[in-house]
């Protein structure tokens, strides 16, 4: 709200908890390699431009976004220093590439097409476009494969308005350690010592996000790419070697109904759920269109003074409904925490709802208040 208003849901983030996590980070990776703090999706819900300035002052000048837009809000909020490093993952269309020039936005080459049109567009600009050259090894989204690969980073290395600072690629299976991953590692490796070789220089190698940091040592090379770790959630439900993690969102919302309701009375949509016997309903003032996922309905708990409650009925679009059971132990105003630090785990909600945390998170809509503590 643009009103000072009590907030009725919020995203409480914690950069005390940001801190402890990439000091995990840290700690698993060594002191020599660079860290790029992935913040793409407006920092994975939690406030892109408060998230970098955040992971600037802890050591971090390397960032990752999707796009130009998103690298454009960081450069204008003026949230990191100009001359912090930002690399757009997504390949741009041909329109965008001035923008890249103009704000000093590194640029993925995926391909020949874009490069000819970075180059173009480099040459008419009369500057130098920072470019990483993004590699598919096997996860089939972006880039061409290692053999067609050199031949492209040759071509930029001898392009006058091209300056090639990176190569990188991404895992499919990031926390498997089976032949596929080996053999994405492998090729990445030997691609890049190839290039080194013939062109006598280094250029700075990556490939490993949270699960990488986690399962696949052998792939830190020069800078590692966390996002999902540096938000407090392990990559997958089945990565439990990870060191333990703080969650930095709080998503919470107020109680703004209590009411009794007698045996066989149904709450909600469709009417998924009934009272037993007589019950203690609160309604909750955040629902789907906050980001409270509709699929938790019926399947979730939500935290009220440090006690766990069962969602009861269909989540609707801005509100939630608790079975407090047969004793009101709450008010009006009070509290729920739907995730975080005080409540469940995002982790585990993700599970309930057949989906991932990153979806969970990122799903906590603009209408939810970030408050920065
Ligand atoms: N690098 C790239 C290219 C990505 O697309 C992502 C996110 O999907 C990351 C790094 C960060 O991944 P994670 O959140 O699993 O650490």
């Amino acid at each position: 709200s643009q009103l000072p208003l009590e907030h009725l849901s919020e995203a409480l983030i914690s950069s005390a908890h940001l801190a402890c996590n990439v000091k995990k980070i840290r700690d698993l990776i060594g002191k020599e390699r660079k860290i790029m703090g992935v913040v793409k999706a407006n920092a994975y819900g939690h406030d892109a431009p408060y998230i970098a300035g955040c992971l600037e002052k802890l050591g971090v000048s390397d960032f990752g976004v999707a796009n130009i837009d998103e690298a454009l809000q960081l450069r204008q909020t003026k949230a990191i220093c100009d001359n912090s490093r930002i690399l757009a993952f997504c390949s741009p269309l041909d329109s965008h590439i001035p923008f890249y020039l103009r704000h000093n936005v590194t640029m993925t080459v995926t391909d020949f097409r874009t490069m000819h049109a970075a180059a173009a567009a480099a040459k008419a600009a009369n500057r130098l476009l920072n470019v990483h050259v993004k590699v598919d090894t096997g996860m089939g989204r972006l880039g061409l494969p290692p053999e067609k690969a050199m031949e492209l980073l040759s071509s930029i290395e001898e392009n006058d308005h091209l300056q090639l600072e990176g190569v990188y690629t991404h895992f499919a299976q990031s926390t498997i350690s089976d032949d596929f991953t080996r053999r994405q590692t492998d090729c990445f490796r030997h691609l890049c010592s190839e290039f080194e070789h013939r062109f006598r220089r280094s250029v700075i190698k990556h490939a490993a996000g949270s699960g990488a940091i986690i399962c696949q040592k052998n792939a830190h090379l020069d800078m590692v790419r966390p996002g999902i770790m540096l938000y407090g959630y392990p990559p997958d439900s089945t990565t439990t070697i990870g060191p333990e993690l703080k969650p930095v969102m709080q998503f919470q919302a107020k109680i703004i109904f209590i009411k009794e309701v007698a045996p066989g009375t149904s709450i909600s949509y469709n009417r998924t759920w009934i009272a037993p016997e007589k019950r203690t309903i609160a309604t909750i003032s955040a629902g789907y269109a906050d980001g409270y996922h509709r699929r938790l309905s019926n399947r979730s708990s939500v935290t009220i003074n440090g006690r766990s409650y069962p969602q009861a009925g269909t989540v609707t679009m801005d509100q939630t409904m608790v079975d407090l059971g047969n004793a009101s132990r709450a008010a009006v105003g009070d509290t729920a925490v739907l995730f975080g630090w005080d409540g469940p785990s995002a982790a585990d909600l993700a599970d309930m709802a057949g989906t991932i945390s990153y979806e969970l998170l990122c799903a906590v809509s603009a209408r939810v208040t970030r408050v920065f503590i």
